[in-house]
């Protein structure tokens, strides 16, 4: 159990089975996902204190940018001291994993998004970069590849992870820092070629850039030891489920219930055997809609 993130009563943070309210379904068969009950222990994983939630904790959030993010642009930091300051609020804010503290520290966020939003790119802020989308809030890209690197069935330079939602880059190019492989797959094509020019410079050998649907995932690369799902759907594709190695990890935010204001979870799935997969329903989020097809 842990603090929501709202600090109010205790909730749920990982569980092996669905709970009854919110059933999360494969998209093709629409069964129940969890096979198996699998009495595995909860990952190591800590409680997000993610800035969602009601009024008051978007205000306490505003607050502490104002105070602690942007006025460093104001004061006239550096892009790389504004970098470690933002590592240094992380680490705080329980981001612990040194690689991707490390990862965190060498990628220039503020190449990533429009030169008028730089002096914020180093704030714990989603921002915009353009067609509806943005590029995920720093914390977030963080705890999702803490997660990703938690319990991979194989040691993490080895490892070969699938992203569904490449944005900007900036998450695929954290992760290509921790893993030894990413695919990253985008449906809308400005997006995927603005990607490639931001990545272009940093030269990240070991990270590919993909235009589609990443509903289909990419069978021609997988099995995937761990997948990162940056949009947010009802539910997780069989596709992707498929292309999955047993062992192997997706990270997914889900909208699990309808109608009440838009509320997502951010769900671990393990694939626990051949047709056998386990979930764990971890933070409240919030992420742009996961759209099927390109544009
Ligand atoms: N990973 C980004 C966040 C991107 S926002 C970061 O580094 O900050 C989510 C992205 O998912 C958007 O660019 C959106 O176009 C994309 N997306 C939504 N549905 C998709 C799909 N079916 N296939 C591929 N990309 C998708």
């Amino acid at each position: 159990m842990a603090q929501s993130p709202a600090g109010g009563p205790p909730r749920k943070t990982w569980m092996v089975d669905m709970p009854s309210t919110a059933t999360a379904k494969t998209a093709r068969s629409g069964k129940p996902i969890v096979k198996t009950v699998v009495k595995a222990k909860p990952p190591a994983i800590r409680p997000a204190r993610v800035p969602v939630g009601g009024p008051r904790e978007q205000a306490e959030h505003d607050r502490r940018e104002r105070t602690q993010g942007s006025g460093h642009a104001r004061a006239g930091l550096t892009p790389e001291r504004m970098r470690e300051r933002m590592v240094e609020r992380l680490a705080a804010s329980g981001i612990r994993h040194p690689a991707v503290l490390a990862a965190m520290n060498q990628v220039p966020r503020h190449r990533f998004v429009d030169e008028g939003l730089s002096s914020r790119a180093y704030d714990d802020t989603a921002l915009p970069i353009g067609h509806a989308q943005t590029i995920s809030q720093p914390y977030v890209v963080g705890r999702m590849t803490e997660l990703v690197l938690a319990d991979l069935p194989v040691a993490p330079r080895l490892a070969r992870v699938l992203e569904i939602g490449t944005g900007c880059g900036y998450q695929a190019a954290v992760l290509a820092q921790v893993v030894g492989e990413v695919y990253s797959i985008e449906r809308i094509r400005a997006l995927h070629d603005r990607a490639r020019d931001n990545l272009r410079a940093l030269r990240v050998p070991n990270l590919r850039l993909v235009y589609g649907d990443g509903l289909l995932g990419l069978p021609q690369a997988g099995p995937f030891d761990a997948m990162l799902i940056a949009a947010a759907g009802e539910a997780l594709p069989d596709a992707l489920l498929d292309q999955l190695k047993v062992g192997g990890r997706a990270l997914a935010p889900l909208a699990l219930t309808r109608g009440r204001g838009g509320e997502q979870t951010l769900c671990l799935f393990v694939r626990t055997g051949r047709s056998s997969w386990s979930t764990t329903l971890l933070d409240a989020v919030r992420f742009v809609p996961l759209k099927p097809g390109i544009a």
